[in-house]
């Protein structure tokens, strides 16, 4: 059998285009452009690729972004401060700090200080809590682009099996909690967890968040099963290249998300949404 690909792109681009649509009504309404803040500590060369990505897609959607690059040694007081004056600036509808913070600073404590309502990227702990009640939060970009990938392409979850590698809190724990609330039968598997393989090839849609190259390989996949890659390595020839043996694995899957191309252009696309979801709930609010 030869997999169906996954054209993350493809849907991602729909998805920015439906954002930017939304971003000039909500504009008309308030008489301005949705606001992104985006701040950014050190000179991590992956984080000031995927912040000029944001700044780029928030162009293309209509939608302002502000970009504050801090230096390394920046303290922790001082971006504290700056993230306060940004969640107090009523001309800003989201704020987000780029990720991985310098060991010196609590990342714990910059997600605290956003408020929920500016909390675009979702993990500000109210919203994470809504996400495992079902209230009206935002929800974490990545995981929710792997919900949106199976529902564009008419994926049934519903009765599944699905199986998630990987427990972080960015990407695993969420995206197991939003299959769970798509109604799939949901296994996280993690680096403690005892025949992996096995519990793997029993699922009918694999989500692979490990960070590992070719990670899952064909073998451990059960015919016909969908797969969400979402790992970016980067291999010593420079590629990059997924958890999943894409080669091997399209052979025996139904559908899978290459890399790159797949998840990953999905996290900004659900970035730009909800920033314009912000700048609506602001302004309903605001009535
Ligand atoms: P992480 O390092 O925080 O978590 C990795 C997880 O893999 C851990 O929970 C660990 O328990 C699990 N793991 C490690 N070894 C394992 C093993 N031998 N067996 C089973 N599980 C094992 O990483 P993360 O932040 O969740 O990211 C995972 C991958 O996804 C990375 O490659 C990252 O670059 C990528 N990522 C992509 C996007 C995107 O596409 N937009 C966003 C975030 C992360």
């Amino acid at each position: 059998m030869s997999a169906k690909i996954i054209d993350g792109k493809a849907i991602a681009a729909r998805i920015k285009e439906n954002a930017a649509k939304d971003a000039a009504e909500v504009a008309r309404a308030i008489g301005r452009k949705p606001c992104l803040a985006v701040v950014i500590v050190g000179e991590d060369p992956a984080s000031r690729v995927y912040v000029n990505n944001k700044k780029k897609a928030c162009e293309a959607c209509g939608i302002t972004s502000l970009e504050y690059a801090l230096p390394e040694q920046t303290s922790q007081e001082e971006l504290l401060a700056l993230i306060d004056r940004l969640d107090r600036d009523d001309a800003v509808d989201g704020v987000l700090c780029q990720l991985p913070l310098p060991a010196h600073i609590s990342e714990e404590k910059v997600i605290e200080a956003i408020s929920p309502d500016k909390d675009v990227d979702g993990f500000h702990p109210v919203n994470v809590g809504k996400m495992v009640t079902g209230g009206e939060g935002f929800l974490p970009c990545t995981p929710a682009g792997l919900i949106e990938m199976l529902k564009y392409e008419g994926i049934e979850t519903a009765g599944k099996r699905c199986v998630v590698i990987g427990r972080s809190n960015i990407v695993g724990k969420p995206a197991a909690l939003l299959m769970l609330r798509e109604n799939a039968t949901v296994t996280v598997c993690h680096s403690r967890t005892n025949g992996l393989k096995e519990i793997v090839r029993e699922a009918d849609i694999v989500i692979a968040a490990v960070g590992r190259p070719k990670f899952v390989t064909a073998d451990m996949l059960k015919p016909g099963a969908v797969v969400l890659d979402v790992g970016i390595n980067r291999l010593p020839d420079r590629t990059l290249c997924g958890d999943v043996d894409f080669a091997a694995a399209s052979e025996t899957v139904s559908a899978i998300t290459p890399v790159p191309g797949g998840v990953g252009p999905m996290t900004v696309a659900m970035l730009m949404k909800n920033t314009v979801e912000a700048a609506r709930r602001r302004a309903r609010a605001s009535l």
